[in-house]
Order: structure tokens, then C-alpha cells, then sequence
């Protein structure tokens, strides 16, 4: 860890110039744009304490989530913030707390989410500018609202500014962007099909938008300042919002808020993934807004380059670097630039993990910061961590994800660290899987590790030594940590099957494995792939193989290829990449034998057998735990005592295979806890319990 100080790039100075915000003074020009992380309203502690950190890793500002402000928007079964009555208050207000203890400006997202919001928990009738049916694919429709309910929704939205203040927040949001809320549902003529004073010509359009900003500015009255997000081209052509007519919005409104929050499309376009959009990919949508208004305009672009970031404020494109993702990967990406050390930034890698804990209302999780979410009921940080009680010494065999963030947490604590990798290269699987197409920023995974260990003497590396149990136990070292991965199965062993396919005949079967090793079909083009898998993968191999000439087939069981991916906001443009790239998609349809010149499928529904052609099958199944020298060392425990050996553990994909972000959690976890006094009847983490009502 190099923490020498070095004094701070003078191109990157500009970054540190304080911005008026309305009353309110950031103190540079970060800025943590409002960003969902699946513990809103349930896990307000965590919550709390992972804002707090980001407030003291630099960033002027910092914001909450998205926040319900009346039960007519309710996001079930999303966790967002909440504000829909006093009872609210003193949840948000911990967070606001947190965020100033911690020397950032607290900003809240206020959202009335109109026809998006099902109202599944509260069963109010959804809110909307016309009878439409609401987003996703409830049954229930919106309601067109009528001038009483746009009275009484402003009402609402001056009630949530008002308990927004209670609660110490320094800027309160309207919120017009990612499609979510009426206010955009009412600006954007995809939606909007009324015919009084709000609906028709876009001065129409905009009023509840004028109004809204109108409130607000009137409710803060000064006592803080008011932000406007606002969606600036809903990428639907002449059906949805332009960036035509959002030109005239903000020529119209520009005066009116304190600072503009600018995003371009959907979530998904918005928090797009490195395969689908590199660094800075909205500027060319923002560029030309800022002139329009005398105030300070924030933007994202999954920033991480201090030097993309000061162009962005040095060509007159944003004012405030806004950031959700980098923010999540390094919460001290503010503090690092500014003290000369960009190249210990942990960059975010654009793989949208952060983004899964939302769509699956379970706690945020990062990738590269195996911290994230973990800052409150573990007790863990991103920078800093609990020196060791005493110095052990500890080999980690194998340089994957896991092994690297073991050594490197290990290493951080004081411990002495062996790590013996048997590739040529650090990486494991990050190092196969980044060189597929769109996933090269994935070795910022390796990179930052690698690029830690230059700090830490006390953590040697050896690449090309794959090691025995045999070595091992003559080591001499008190514990041994095995990182050692996992293999893909040849046998369609997965979710669907659960024991082996028959393989009749001499038919080729690769791997995701073989194919990362450069083997390829012996004869012929036609590629069956066979995705039990449903995340990345399936797809990636098949976008490659086509790239390659091949004709390719994917087969799955789910109604989507990489059906998963709908998680990570890439599910439609997976599906839209494949399509062009001409593979043939099947799905609802499960491999059930492999001949030598055909296969056999089975409907996933009906159970009927088809016959189809391939030259060579594709299995992305399952993976097995590349667990034998740790079952070998476990098999020499009566020899430990001998050789000095304490403990021996299997960790990441080698006890049992997941993603890359639980490789790293779990590489992280052993370095935590390695020596620390564990309950085993304990759950291991805090957590808070709802508060029963005395009322029953
Ligand atoms: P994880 O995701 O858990 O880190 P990976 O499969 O990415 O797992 O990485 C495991 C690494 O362990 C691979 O780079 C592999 O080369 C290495 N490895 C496997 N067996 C041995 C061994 N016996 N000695 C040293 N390294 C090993
Ligand atoms: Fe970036 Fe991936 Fe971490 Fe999200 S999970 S912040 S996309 S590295």
C-alpha cells in the first residue's frame, strides 16, 4: 500500500475548486449522485455507516437512494428510502447524520413514482398521467390522475421537502429521470396522452415539473438547496422525450433550481455495463446543457480517470463529477486524487453486481470493494483494517480473485504472506474472463491487487509454482489458505440436470475452460451452446465464437438467454447483440443427450424430444471446486501438529464456485477473520430488527 505522500497532480487541481451550490458550499467538485443499494428503508444502520464512509473518503456531497414519499408510491418489493409519514423521519435523518459526521453536504432523492410503482405492498392505486399500465408486468394498471390528485400530490411532495429539512438534509431532489417518476412520466409523450393544461405541447408537459421545482424552492425557502434530476433524452426518437425538447425544459426551468442532475435514458443506459459502454459515454448527450443555465450541472459516466474527469469540467460539459459506481468500487476516490495517489483507486470494473443487490432487494455488494455494505454489521472498511494481534505466517495457494484479495487484506493486517500461483500470470479466472469481448476492464480486478503489493513487503508472490500438498506441509507456515478455483463441467451437470448427460458416440464437448486455452471445434461450424448457467457467460462465449465464423446455437431451459443478466441491466442487449450477430437463439429448451453427429433437446415445459444438428457442444452448466490438495492437506491432519500447520481452509470458488464478487468477499473474509476471536454460535454480522408496534 503506498502511502508515502505524493504531492497531487497539478492537471487535477481543478477538481478540488469548491462549487456554490445555491446557499450551500461543496467543498470540490465530487459528487455521489443518488444511488439505490437494496437496504433502504430495512437496513437503515448499514446504510447509514456505508454513506458516512463515502462522506469521509472526499466526496462533497453525498445522497441517498431514491425516497418513497406517500404510500401511492411504493416500490415493493424494492427497498428504497422512505418519507411517507413523520413516523419516517428519525430513519433518514440517521443517514443525514452520517453523511455530515463524515464532512459531505447530505442530499435526498425525493421520488413520487407514479405509473412505476405497482403499489404491491400498500395497494393504493397506481398514479399516472393516462390510463396505462404500470412499468414491468404487474396486472394492474395506473389511474390518469385528475386535477385533485396533482393538487394533492404536490402536497405530498412539499410534505416530504418539509420532513426532509427535519431530517437535515442540505439538498432536496425533484426527480424527473430513469423513467421512474410521474414527473417524467408527465413530460415524456410515451406516456403522457392528456389533453387539459398538463398534456399535449411540451409547455404543457412541463408544468408539473415547474410545479413541483416551484414547491420545493418555496418549502426550502433558503434554508438549504434544490436539485433537479432530469432525464435529458428518453432514447425513444419522437415517442418518448427528446433532447430537443429537454433543451427547451431547461432553457425554460434553468433558473429555477440550484443545481441540474442530468442522465440520459433508462437505468440501464444510465448505469450501463464496460461491455455494453466505455468511460464517459453520456458526454456526448450532456454537452451543450450547461450552457443553458448559470447553475452548476452534475453528470456520471462511470468515471475513474481523474485526468477523463478534469476534461469533463475543463470542456464546459459538467461542473460536479457525479458518481455512483466509482464511488461504490472506492469510496476514497475523492481523498486519493487528492493526495497524488490515483494508482491506488480501486476502479470500478462496469460489471453492475452493485446493481443486483437492488433488483434483488438484498444489500449492496461490490466486486473490487469487498467492503461495500459490510460497513456497519461487520464492522469493515475499505481502506483501513484491524492490524494483525499477532503476526502469523500464511500461504495462499492460488492467484484468482480470491487468492489476491486474501494476500493483499492479509498482507494489509501485518501477516506474513506466500502467495504461489501455478499460471505464468496472476488472474485466474479474471485473467481468462477479461479477454472475452467487452470485459477488459475486469483486470482492474488483478491490476489493483497486483499494484497493492508493491506496498507490502511482507507479501511475496510467486507465479509459475504450482505447489503439492506434499510441499505444503513442509513449508513451514501456520496456515494455509486454498484459493485453487474450480473447473466447468463437460458433463451438463447444473441446475437442470443434476447427474450426467449421456454422451453416446465420439461427439466433440468443450468447456468454457477448453475454449479459454484456444481449443476449438475439430470439425465443422455449428456450435451447440448449452447455457444452464443464465449469467454472462453463455452469451460471451457465444458473441465470441460467432466472431469467430462459427454458427451458433444457444440452448436454455429459461425463457431468455443469460436470463440472470436482467440483474445487471444487460438482459435486452444481450439479446439484441445476439440477434444481430445472427446466433439462433432457443430457448425453453434443455440439452437432454449428445450423439456423435446430433443432439438431443427437450422442451422445458412439455418434456417432447427434438433432434437437432451441431458439429461441436458448449456446456455452461456448473463448475466443480478444484478441491483435491485441499482435501489432501485435510487428509494429513494428524502430520499438522509436525510441520507447525494451525489451519487449513478452502476459500472462494474452490469451496464452492460463485461470482467474482464472492471470490473477493470471501478472500476478503478470510483476512478479517484469520486469528479474530469468531462466536460459532453467532451469526457474525449485526443486523437491526424491526421495532415492534406497541399498538397490537
Ligand atoms: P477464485 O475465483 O476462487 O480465485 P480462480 O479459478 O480464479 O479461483 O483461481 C484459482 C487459481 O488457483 C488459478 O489461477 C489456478 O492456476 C491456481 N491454482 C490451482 N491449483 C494450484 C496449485 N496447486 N498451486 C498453485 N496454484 C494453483
Ligand atoms: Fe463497479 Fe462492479 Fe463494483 Fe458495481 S459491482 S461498483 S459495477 S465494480
Amino acid at each position: 500500500m503506498s502511502l508515502a505522500p505524493v504531492s497531487r497532480d497539478p492537471r487535477h487541481d481543478l477538481l478540488f475548486q469548491p462549487v456554490a451550490i445555491g446557499p450551500l458550499n461543496a467543498k470540490n467538485r465530487f459528487f455521489q449522485v443518488p444511488h439505490c443499494n437494496g437496504m433502504g428503508y430495512r437496513d437503515i444502520s448499514s446504510l447509514a455507516r456505508m454513506r458516512e464512509v463515502k462522506a469521509e473518503g472526499g466526496w462533497a456531497v453525498v445522497c441517498t437512494e431514491e425516497v418513497e414519499i406517500h404510500p401511492s408510491s411504493d416500490l415493493t418489493p424494492s427497498i428504497e428510502g422512505r418519507l411517507w409519514t413523520d413516523q419516517d423521519i428519525p430513519a433518514v435523518a440517521r443517514v443525514a447524520e452520517a453523511i455530515h459526521r463524515g464532512g459531505a453536504l447530505a442530499g435526498i432523492e425525493l421520488a413520487h413514482n407514479g405509473m412505476h410503482a405497482a403499489n404491491l405492498a400498500s395497494r393504493e392505486v397506481p398514479l399516472g398521467p393516462s390510463h396505462l399500465p404500470v412499468h414491468g408486468t404487474h396486472p394492474v394498471q395506473a389511474r390518469a390522475m385528475t386535477k385533485a390528485d396533482i393538487a394533492q400530490l404536490r402536497q405530498w411532495h412539499r410534505a416530504a421537502v418539509r420532513r426532509s429539512l427535519q431530517a437535515g438534509y442540505d439538498l432536496v431532489y425533484v426527480y424527473a429521470g430513469h423513467g421512474l417518476t410521474g414527473a417524467q412520466h408527465f413530460l415524456s409523450r410515451r406516456y403522457n396522452l392528456r389533453d387539459d393544461e398538463y398534456g399535449g405541447p411540451l409547455v404543457n408537459r412541463m408544468r408539473l415539473l415547474r410545479e413541483l421545482i416551484e414547491d420545493t424552492v418555496e418549502e426550502v425557502a433558503g434554508r438549504g438547496a434544490v436539485a433537479v434530476r432530469l432525464c435529458v433524452d428518453e432514447l425513444n426518437g419522437t415517442d418518448g422525450l427528446t433532447r430537443d425538447e429537454v433543451t427547451e425544459v431547461v432553457g425554460t426551468l434553468a433558473e429555477l433550481p440550484d443545481l441540474w442532475d442530468f442522465m440520459v435514458g433508462d437505468w440501464a443506459n444510465d448505469s450501463s455495463t464496460a461491455r455494453f459502454s466505455p468511460e464517459a459515454s453520456h458526454s456526448d448527450h450532456l454537452r451543450g446543457l450547461k450552457t443553458l443555465t448559470t447553475k452548476p450541472v452534475v453528470g456520471v459516466g462511470r468515471f475513474t480517470s481523474p485526468d477523463t474527469m478534469a476534461e469533463q469540467i475543463r470542456t464546459g460539459v459538467l461542473d460536479l463529477i457525479g458518481a455512483a459506481r466509482p464511488s461504490i468500487a472506492d469510496p476514497f476516490l475523492p481523498n486519493k486524487i487528492a493526495t497524488g495517489r490515483s494508482d491506488d483507486i480501486r476502479e470500478c470494473i462496469g460489471c453492475n453486481i452493485c446493481v443486483t443487490g437492488d433488483m434483488t432487494s438484498s444489500p449492496i455488494r461490490c466486486t473490487q470493494n469487498p467492503t461495500m455494505g459490510e460497513e456497519w454489521r461487520r464492522g469493515w472498511h475499505p481502506e483501513r483494517i484491524a492490524p494483525a494481534r499477532t503476526s502469523s505466517r500464511i500461504v495462499v495457494v492460488g492467484g484468482g480473485p480470491t487468492g489476491l484479495e486474501a494476500a493483499r487484506a492479509l498482507g494489509q493486517r501485518g501477516h506474513q504472506v506466500l502467495l504461489l500461483e501455478a499460471g505464468r500470470e496472476l488472474g485466474g479466472r479474471v485473467l481468462s474472463e477479461s479477454q472475452l469481448p467487452g470485459l477488459r476492464t475486469w483486470r482492474r480486478v488483478v491490476d489493483y491487487r497486483v499494484q497493492q503489493f508493491a506496498g507490502l513487503a511482507n507479501v511475496e508472490v510467486y507465479p509459475s509454482s504450482e505447489t503439492s500438498a506434499e510441499e505444503l506441509l513442509g513449508i513451514g507456515y501456520e496456515h494455509i489458505a486454498v484459493a485453487t478455483g474450480a473447473r466447468w463441467r463437460a458433463d451438463g451437470v447444473g441446475r437442470w440436470h443434476t447427474r450426467p448427460l449421456p454422451n453416446a458416440g465420439d461427439a466433440q464437448v468443450l468447456t468454457p475452460d477448453d475454449l479459454f486455452a484456444g481449443t476449438r471445434p475439430a470439425v465443422g461450424s455449428s456450435v451447440l451452446l448449452y447455457d444452464d448457467d443464465h449469467f454472462y457467460l453463455g452469451g460471451l462465449l457465444a458473441e465470441l465464437l460467432t466472431g469467430e465464423g462459427y454458427r451458433v446455437t444457444i440452448v436454455t431451459p429459461q425463457p431468455m438467454v443469460s436470463s440472470w443478466t436482467t440483474n445487471t441491466l444487460e438482459a435486452r442487449r444481450i439479446q439484441a447483440r445476439l440477434l444481430r450477430a445472427g446466433v439462433t437463439l432457443t430457448t425453453g429448451q434443455a440439452l437432454a443427450a449428445v450423439h456423435t453427429d446430433k443432439v438431443e433437446l427437450t422442451c422445458a415445459y412439455t418434456g417432447d424430444l427434438t433432434a437437432a444438428a451441431a458439429d461441436c457442444v458448449v456446456m455452461v452448466t456448473a463448475r466443480t471446486p478444484t478441491n483435491g490438495l485441499h482435501d489432501e492437506l485435510l487428509g494429513a491432519q494428524e502430520h499438522w501438529n509436525r510441520h507447525g500447520i494451525s489451519t487449513v481452509t478452502a476459500i472462494g470458488d474452490c469451496n464452492a464456485p460463485a461470482t467474482i464478487a464472492a471470490a473477493v468477499y470471501a478472500g476478503h473474509r478470510y483476512a478479517q477473520e484469520l486469528d479474530e476471536p469468531t462466536d460459532p454460535d453467532g451469526i457474525g454480522f449485526r443486523r437491526e430488527v424491526t421495532a415492534l408496534s406497541h399498538a397490537y
